[in-house]
Parts: C-alpha cells; sequence; structure tokens
C-alpha cells in the first residue's frame, strides 16, 4: 500500500502518491509521519471540522508530527 503525505499546516490528505504542494492550501511542507484521520464531507455542519479550521471537504489527518 503506498505511503499518503499529509499536509503539516493544514493536515489534509494528499489525494495522490506523489505530490509537492498539498492540494488543499499548497504548503509543501508534507510528511510521512502521521497517525489517524477523519473523513469532513460536510465542514459546514462537522464540529471536528471547526476544531480543525477545516473549511474544505476532504480527508485530513488527527496527527501530525
Ligand atoms: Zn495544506
Amino acid at each position: 500500500m503506498a505511503k499518503r503525505l499529509a499536509c503539516r499546516d493544514c493536515h489534509r490528505i494528499q489525494e495522490t502518491e506523489e505530490t509537492e504542494a498539498c492540494i488543499s492550501c499548497g504548503s509543501t511542507s508534507l510528511t510521512e509521519d502521521w497517525a489517524g484521520y477523519v473523513v469532513i464531507s460536510h465542514p459546514e455542519k462537522s464540529q471536528v471540522a471547526a476544531e480543525m479550521n477545516v473549511t474544505d471537504p476532504g480527508k485530513y489527518a488527527l496527527k501530525v508530527r
């Protein structure tokens, strides 16, 4: 299974295997060192999204080192 990268800035998990910049915020600070994720499909209705400052639907890592 391919390792997915997560963004250190917004925690967004990248949809493609090989990427140089975050699909969400454009940051190039990506890491393989993350644990757990949450799928946010309706950020406007999600308390988790509010706590994580997420406004775009997608997968987000819970812990990013
Ligand atoms: Zn990002």
